[in-house]
């Protein structure tokens, strides 16, 4: 081990890189404890009814699935190429995983990290002349609303971002009003053919956003529209473009693809109950009364026309972000741009605009300026979208082998 018996590794989060980390850091001789703030998987499970786009045998690995196997022999998988939901992940991987021997005691759900320290040490003071003896990392962890001290000499922060939206006001400032109506409006992914459908049938929702998830919800709209045909989809995002979504050429993710030409089709064919409005910056919202719908005006075009709609329901998926509040008291920044790992996001923005390519996981984007803390997972790259589980199995492989000097088979 890295620093002889200092081998105590907190894992903030248990989503399927935290697990992911877990699994590899009890193998190698860490002593290992998951805090989880909702339930294994939690993020997925929010938007567990979306078919994931990547298949399953890129969101597994090879440790993973061995360690189900070793314990459940009869436990079976999806091919590898099979795309299955976020819930069905949850089902037949992540809690599988959770419940080894190897991971059961370690994982304490519902238990949130609050923050994170250092014994006697505070952000502001010198560490110039006390690199070689850091002390250990406190962490304040809140469980069934009891709160402790936990220590650690490693910390991996696993806690994605799906926790935090972002808001839907031009400049990515909250529009007038819309803070006020935060709690009415959808910023995630409901689940529009399923528990939500008679919330959506028959309304007209305005949907704000130009990525992937608006994409999601924009299509599930419009085939709801089928059965209800008074649905109706309002769409508006910042793009100038006549076509929403920005397709990765030759993508090799078929399903992200379909989904991509089918969003960007409902958007130019004015016939699927949707209408796209390209260019549009919302400025206010307004509540109608309680579920009566919304107020929301927006600039739109070129010209900066203002255009308000009455609507009866408000999607707002215009992204996340990492909550770095938590790490506040530690010496490290984010990158001020994506709000990723500094050097990782840097990385990144020298691939700003090519949807497909991500600069190669490296021990270098991975380290922090605050020594044995590292940021994996989703959260490592900020606001970045381009994020796949298969690059953060890679980036705990790439710590891990770091701490220990020891080689970790790749997949
Ligand atoms: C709708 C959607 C579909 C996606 N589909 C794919 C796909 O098909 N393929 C793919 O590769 N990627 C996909 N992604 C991107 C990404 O892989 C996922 O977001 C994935 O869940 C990230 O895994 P993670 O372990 O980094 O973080 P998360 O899964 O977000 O896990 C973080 C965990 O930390 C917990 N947590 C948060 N704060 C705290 C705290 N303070 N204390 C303790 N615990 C905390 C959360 O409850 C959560 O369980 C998708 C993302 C979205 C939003």
């Amino acid at each position: 081990m890295h620093r002889g018996e200092a081998n105590r590794l907190a894992i903030l989060g248990a989503g399927p890189v935290g697990l992911e980390a877990a699994l590899l850091g009890v193998r190698l001789g860490f002593e290992v404890q998951v805090y989880e703030r909702g339930r294994i998987g939690e993020h997925l499970h929010r938007w567990g009814h979306v078919r994931m786009f990547t298949p399953f045998g890129m969101n597994s690995t090879a440790a993973g699935r061995q360690a189900i196997l070793a314990e459940k022999p009869d436990h079976t998988f999806p091919a590898n190429d099979e795309c299955i939901t976020g819930r069905e992940h949850v089902r037949i991987y992540l809690e599988p995983l959770a419940r080894t021997k190897l991971l059961k005691d370690r994982i304490h759900t519902e238990c949130q990290v609050v923050a994170v320290g250092r014994e006697r040490w505070t952000k502001s003071d010198s560490r110039a002349d006390a690199k070689a003896s850091l002390p250990p990392f406190r962490l304040l962890v809140r469980e069934k609303n009891k709160e402790r001290i936990e220590t650690a000499d490693y910390v991996f922060d696993c806690t994605g971002t799906f926790g935090r939206h972002r808001w839907l006001g031009e400049g990515g400032i909250p529009a007038v009003g819309e803070s006020a109506h935060e709690a009415a409006i959808c910023y995630g992914l409901d689940d529009i053919a399923g528990e939500r459908k008679g919330h959506y049938a028959g309304r007209t929702t305005l949907v704000v956003g130009g990525g992937f998830s608006a994409a999601t919800s924009v299509v599930m709209l419009s085939e709801l529209a089928s059965s209800a045909p008074e649905t109706w989809v309002i769409w508006l995002a910042r793009t100038s473009s006549t076509l929403p979504i920005r397709r990765v050429p030759n993508d090799p993710l078929r399903e992200r693809d379909r989904l991509a030409v089918r969003a960007n089709t409902l958007a130019t064919r004015a016939d699927g109950n949707v209408e796209f409005h390209p260019h549009s910056f919302v400025t206010a919202v307004e509540s109608l009364g309680q579920d009566k719908g919304f107020r929301v005006t927006a600039r739109i075009g070129r010209s900066g026309q203002q255009r308000t709609w009455e609507v009866d329901r408000l999607i707002a998926n215009v992204g996340y972000l990492p909550d770095w509040g938590l790490l506040g008291e530690l010496q490290l920044a984010c990158c001020p741009i994506t709000s990723a790992l500094p050097r990782l996001g840097a990385a990144l923005l020298e691939r700003d605009g090519e949807a497909g390519r991500i600069p190669a996981m490296t021990p270098e984007l991975l380290r922090t300026s605050e020594p044995d803390l590292f940021v994996l997972g989703a959260k490592s790259f900020g606001r970045d979208s381009r994020f796949l589980l298969g690059v953060g199995f890679e980036q705990v492989r790439q710590v891990l082998q770091m701490l220990t000097g020891k080689k970790i088979p790749g997949e």
